[in-house]
């Protein structure tokens, strides 16, 4: 069962996972791994690195497609892959669906061109649920400001209140294509309130 957490910046990814994690190990013998993207593997983490880095402001918005989707191929090979062959639970921050949201809407690349070089890097290797968090993104950006005060951390911190709206409509679209894969939750709401909702929706999917 390959299961990924999406939203715009904000929206309590992070958060949610941790607990998830705990609560899936609770009721489940099956082992579990938790990941995330960018990263999750050495070489896909050091792609991170160089993506987030906020003096890399000339990064063209292709290069970055093509970087996201070369982590995720490395983590694909080295961690997703082998877990789904071993039958295991993957619990994943962001996959696919965040490059096609930042990247081919936000960034403006179009949806299908950044689908297609995801397609050449996952093989086919997709998520069977998908819980996507949303939050607006003004409401998203003031939760992170309030989190790290003045400090640029990331390089997507220098981007407007407009940029993430987008990300935010590219998620809309997907789960328009897609409703049978991806439930949405209000993730506007407080982190017990968000949490009690992801919880019933994966407890359903891990008894059936
Ligand atoms: O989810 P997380 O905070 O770890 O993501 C790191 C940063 O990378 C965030 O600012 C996120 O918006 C950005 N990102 C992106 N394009 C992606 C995935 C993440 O710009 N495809």
């Amino acid at each position: 069962l390959f299961i990924t957490i999406e939203g715009p910046d904000g929206a309590g990814k992070s958060s949610v996972v941790k607990r998830l994690e705990k609560e899936i190990q609770k009721i489940t013998k099956t082992p579990l791994v938790v990941t995330r993207e960018p990263g999750g593997s050495e070489i896909a983490e050091k792609i991170r690195a160089l993506l987030l880095d906020p003096t890399h402001t000339n990064m063209d918005d292709r290069t970055e497609a093509l970087l996201y989707a070369a982590a995720r191929r490395q983590h694909v090979i080295e961690k997703i892959g082998p877990a789904l062959k071993e039958g295991k639970i993957i619990l994943c921050d962001r996959f696919v669906d965040s490059s096609i949201a930042y990247q081919g809407q936000a960034r403006g690349i179009g949806i299908e061109k950044v689908r297609a070089i995801n397609e050449f890097a996952i093989e086919g290797k997709r998520p069977d649920l998908t819980i996507y968090l949303d939050v607006e993104a003004e409401i998203g950006l003031n939760r992170i400001k309030d989190k790290n005060s003045n400090r640029i951390q990331d390089r997507l911190e220098l981007e407007e209140v407009t940029f993430h709206e987008k990300v935010r409509q590219g998620y809309l679209t997907l789960i328009k294509d897609e409703p049978e894969r991806f439930v949405s939750i209000d993730a506007s709401r407080s982190e017990e309130e968000v949490f009690k909702d992801v919880w019933q929706v994966v407890s359903d999917r891990l008894k059936k």
